[in-house]
């Protein structure tokens, strides 16, 4: 429904968006995540049309929007800071873009109260906006993003103001909502949390550029890069050389998966693949910490000449800081990754 095509732009001499391609099917969530500064709220004002590009092109539904202004685009877009307008009461606010397109008074009404049943707010048409807490005000932009019955909607950082407990509320709120209307969702965060939880494809954008795409699960499974790799938080990471079924790390001689690239490269092991056995056995290293997640406890581990690593270990089990332990890895849990771009 949405294409992007080598889209580019320029803010003087620095590259926002350089080259990026990009797909959103109907009823689709994609999601596009990305450090801060990686070009994301970019790309949405790209596709919402208040934002030219220096090269590239934009299509909904087949259509080049090249020439077609903002407010024609029957696109929706909830903006980063989501500012609603102080003056009006909620009611006011979600009619916004109702207004702008003459709906009549009876029929505006009504279906600002429909809005308002399916953001979870019945009958808050008529409450000043200064009166609503983080989260309501978060559904009543959300409300009025959607009035207008967008082709796409666009949201950046649709969540990022809020805490922590009530995003994940949230989240599973929209994704539940998103779901239930058919709703084709563009939306960026800097939240890999938020992103994970919202889409059916997760976009990894680094520097204007499309690191790497795929569902969830593939991107969470296999991180195609190092940059994608620490950016969702995996600190394992070390410069490799496969060979077969094995490779040769700082760590030492791992195992890693069948059919895995060949030759020098990164390669991550994941937490829960560090093993703890007795000091005797395979790799050497000092417990220097132990911090509680809740469902295991993260255990920093340093191995006398090679990097630290993280190992993820049952509650009961977790070993204290000074003990010294081996260490045994498991294939399963090791990605080889591609080129070695910020290892
Ligand atoms: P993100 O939303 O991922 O944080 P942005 O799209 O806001 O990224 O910004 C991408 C890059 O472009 C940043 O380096 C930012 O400083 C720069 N930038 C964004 N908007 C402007 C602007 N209007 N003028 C000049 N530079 C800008
Ligand atoms: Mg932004």
């Amino acid at each position: 429904m949405l294409r992007l095509e080598r889209t580019t732009v320029r803010y003087g001499g620095s590259t926002a968006l350089d080259g990026v391609d990009l797909e959103v099917a109907e009823h689709q969530v994609v999601c596009v995540l990305g450090p801060s500064g990686g070009g994301k709220s970019t790309l949405l004002r790209t596709v919402a049309g208040l934002q030219p590009l220096d090269s590239g092109r934009v299509f909904l539904d087949g259509r080049d929007l090249a020439g077609v202004p903002a407010h024609r685009r029957g696109v929706g877009l909830m903006f980063q800071d989501h500012q609603l307008f102080p003056q009006r009461d909620v009611g006011g606010n979600v009619a916004f873009g109702l207004r702008m397109q003459r709906v009549p008074r009876a029929e505006r009404e009504d279906r600002i109260g429909e809005l308002l049943d399916l953001v979870g707010l019945p009958g808050a048409a008529r409450r000043a906006v200064a009166s609503l807490s983080g989260g309501e005000q978060q559904r009543v932009a959300l409300a009025r993003a959607l009035a207008p019955r967008p082709r796409l909607l666009m949201l950046d950082e649709p969540l990022g103001q809020l805490d922590r407990s009530l995003r994940e509320r949230l989240v599973v709120e929209l994704r539940e909502l998103f779901g239930r209307l058919g709703t084709t969702v563009l939306a960026v965060t800097h939240d890999q949390g938020e992103a994970f939880a919202l889409a059916d494809r997760v976009v990894v954008m680094r520097d204007g550029r499309i690191a790497q795409s795929g569902t969830p699960l593939e991107v969470w499974q296999r991180p195609a890069d190092t940059f994608v790799a620490r950016f969702l938080g995996f600190d394992n990471v070390v410069e490799a050389t496969v060979s077969g079924e094995a490779a040769d790390t700082p760590w030492g001689k791992l195992p890693v998966p069948e059919g895995s690239s060949q030759g020098p490269g990164a390669l991550l092991v994941r937490p829960a693949g560090v093993r703890l056995v007795p000091a005797t056995q395979g790799l050497r290293c000092t417990v220097t910490a132990r911090t509680f997640r809740g469902t295991h406890v993260a255990v920093r581990l340093q191995p006398e000449e090679a990097p630290a690593l993280e190992a993820a270990c049952p509650l009961r089990a977790a070993p204290e800081p000074g003990d010294e332990t081996g260490v045994v890895f498991d294939a399963a849990e090791v990605v080889v990754l591609g080129n070695a771009s910020g290892a």
